[in-house]
């Protein structure tokens, strides 16, 4: 049985997210601050599968818990509700290490529906690591990515990864020197399959290329294909890239 843990501190949203998710299936755990989120997730943690984070809390807000939780190298899945999905709350969000964002208000079959597509894929991430005893790492161009441990070492930096950041990377990867359309990586990464503003993607993507290229404003790596999507070359010719 997966366990939840949601931090909401409007007691009716709690109470009624609570009732939804225990319906569903899940055991569920619910507090009103991040702080008391933080002290659950102390390692050793009692072994949440995934985090429901309110952005605007008394105290640290979601933005400070999720930027804590990563900084100190605690990956727990993370659906984070933002006040009116302005782009820039949203885009903050993943910053801070977001896996997925819902506005507020949202219908409870889309969260629902997002909590699924979370536990699917670190369900896979988790069983693809049981079941490869050799490193799972991907080296280019003096960088490399360990899907493994979530970690991306480049320039004498290792950094944290989310498992979103990850897995949009290895896509990306998988796919290498061909044009992946925005609608394709919604599918095959976040397993989105309604009609979604595809803004995220392109937020991830500059995320990304602040991390892997040396001029992110001049891509190598990870180039734009106009009117579809995104191209990753692990060696870049020395000249002549298009876009
Ligand atoms: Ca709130």
């Amino acid at each position: 049985m997966p366990r939840v843990l949601i931090v909401e501190d409007e007691q009716h949203l709690a109470d009624g997210l609570r009732f939804n998710l225990e319906a569903d299936g899940y055991e569920v755990e619910v507090v009103d601050n991040g702080e008391a989120a933080l002290r659950l997730l102390e390692p050793p943690a009692p072994g949440y599968d995934l985090l429901i984070l309110d952005v605007m809390l008394p105290g640290k807000d979601g933005f400070e818990i999720a930027g804590e939780l990563r900084q100190s190298g605690r990956f727990i899945p993370i659906l984070m509700l933002t006040a009116r999905g302005r782009p820039e709350d949203v885009l903050r969000g993943f910053a801070a290490g977001a896996d997925d964002y819902l506005p507020k208000p949202f219908e409870l079959a889309i969260l629902i529906a997002r909590i699924h597509g979370l536990l699917r894929r670190h369900d896979w991430l988790r069983r693809s690591q049981a079941s490869s005893p050799a490193p799972d790492v991907f080296e280019f161009s003096g960088k490399s990515i360990d899907f493994d441990k979530l970690q991306l070492r480049a320039g004498g930096r290792t950094l944290p990864l989310t498992l979103m950041e990850a897995n949009l990377l290895r896509y990306l990867i998988r796919h290498e020197n061909k044009a992946v359309s925005r609608k394709a990586m919604l599918e095959e990464v976040w397993g989105v399959r309604e009609d979604t503003d595809t803004r995220a993607i392109d937020n991830f993507i500059v995320r990304l290329r602040r991390y892997i290229e040396e001029n992110p404003a001049r891509p190598r790596h990870l180039l734009t294909v106009r009117g579809i999507g995104y191209r990753f070359l692990a060696a870049p010719a020395a000249t002549g890239q298009e876009e």
